[in-house]
């Protein structure tokens, strides 16, 4: 196993703590950092391009475009799938909120599908009724963002037949699910979608500190992807408007921003492209051992459909709060005091204040508030020993199995 990054203070400060998630450093990605840092170009320089091929080839897809963050590559996807004032963008309310802030940013309207209660991915039995709705009265959606939570892939065939049918673009919100496939597909490979999203958060499968990366199969979309990342601004002659003055020239031919991930990050991200295979078989293995430790107890266990192979980003365990004596609250707070880095995914995207406040209202997507009402997210990464993961189950079992405390 690779080494952890020397500890820092920080690191010390947490030691008896385990995290729900995060990185592991091993030396290899520091030489490839340092490496970066020595030569020409810490910025818009080839450590970009090596890191994009890196995860093009490894997904199956033909262009890459590395960015400063997931959410960069969301707004950016959006825009280039030519989403803007007045449109619709659809997604799940269980996922991260730059999944819909994302359709905002362009001035579009926001709306959510509710949740498969067997996946918690967005459900494609209720994205038909809606469409089926939405057509009748002229309010289809121009984009489709669904999340593959926790890494387990949406049955994207499904909603593309349904894209076909109904002309929406499908961006896949991958930001879970780096190393994890559908159909025996890499995830990312966007054979059923337009673009798909990668986020390099240090929680999540890989890292770059910060970054993300948009994937896609079509070349225009590349084009513009590119464009957007950098101000809009292109020095290519063949797409300038009229005659290039020389070698010095641009032209800014739309509004963009500076959404680039600098080659520091992108040697660090190329050097844990390496170590992907590694990174999900060892979650898997983890993911398969909280199966067994976990399967007599008052609790629902992570459900995969037949068709995906989840990268386990998350274990998410729902309670059965029926069967204990404890309120969902007290069994995370519970946890907690006992150094277990618990967390929830999600809180459902409509119930915040500022989407409260744009007309969505608690009851609007039943599956997904009740899923809040029980889900719990484990430890689960790389570097978590089999000893830590023996301490999170034996407080999830002192826990459920103990009496309620009356206080
Ligand atoms: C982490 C995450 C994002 C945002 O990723 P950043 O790289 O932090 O911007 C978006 N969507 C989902 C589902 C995420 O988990």
């Amino acid at each position: 196993m690779a080494k952890r990054f020397p500890t820092t203070r920080y690191a010390e400060a947490m030691s008896d703590y385990i995290p729900y998630g995060r990185q592991d450093i091993s030396q290899q990605d520091i030489d490839a950092v340092i490496e970066v840092l020595r030569s020409d170009w810490i910025t818009q320089g080839p450590a970009i391009e090596r890191f994009e091929q890196a995860v093009a080839n490894y997904c199956g897809a033909k262009y890459a475009v590395a960015v400063s963050s997931a959410t960069a590559a969301l707004h950016i996807a959006c825009l280039a799938a030519g989403l803007g004032q007045g449109d619709i963008l659809w997604t799940s309310p269980n996922t991260f909120v730059a999944s819909a802030n994302c359709g905002l940013y362009c001035g579009a309207k926001v709306d959510f599908v509710d949740i498969d209660p067997n996946t918690y991915n967005l459900s494609v039995d209720e994205l038909e009724r809606k469409l089926t709705g939405a057509e009748k009265q002229g309010c289809l959606p121009k984009v489709l963002i669904p999340v593959h939570f926790a890494g387990q892939s949406c049955e994207i065939e499904q909603i593309a037949a349904l894209s076909q049918r109904y002309g929406f673009k499908i961006i896949e919100d991958a930001s879970h699910a780096i190393g994890g496939s559908y159909q025996r597909q890499p995830i990312g490979s966007c054979q059923f979608s337009d673009m798909a999203a990668f986020s390099f958060h240090p929680v999540k499968i890989i890292t770059t500190g910060e970054g993300g990366m948009v994937l896609t199969n079509h070349q225009e979309l590349y084009q513009r992807l590119i464009r957007l990342r950098s101000h809009g601004i292109t020095r290519n002659p063949d797409l300038m408007q009229g005659e290039s003055h020389g070698s010095w020239y641009y032209q800014q031919l739309e509004l963009g921003f500076n959404y680039r991930m600098t080659d520091i990050q992108a040697g660090l991200g190329t050097s844990q492209m390496q170590r992907l295979n590694e990174f999900v078989e060892r979650r898997r293995f983890l993911a398969e051992r909280y199966n067994q430790m976990l399967q007599d107890l008052p609790l629902v266990l992570p459900w995969q459909h037949p068709d995906t192979m989840s990268s386990w980003h998350l274990y998410v365990m729902l309670l059965q709060l029926n069967k204990i004596s404890k309120t969902h609250r007290q069994v995370f707070e519970e946890m907690r005091r006992d150094g277990i880095g618990v967390n929830l995914h999600y809180i459902p995207i409509h119930t915040q204040p500022y989407y409260q406040k744009l007309g969505f209202k608690l009851g609007d997507f039943p599956n997904a508030e009740r899923y809040y009402q029980e889900a719990i997210s484990i430890p689960i990464y790389y570097a978590l020993t089999q000893n830590e993961q023996d301490k999170v189950v034996m407080s999830i079992k002192k826990t459920l199995l103990s009496e309620k405390i009356m206080s």
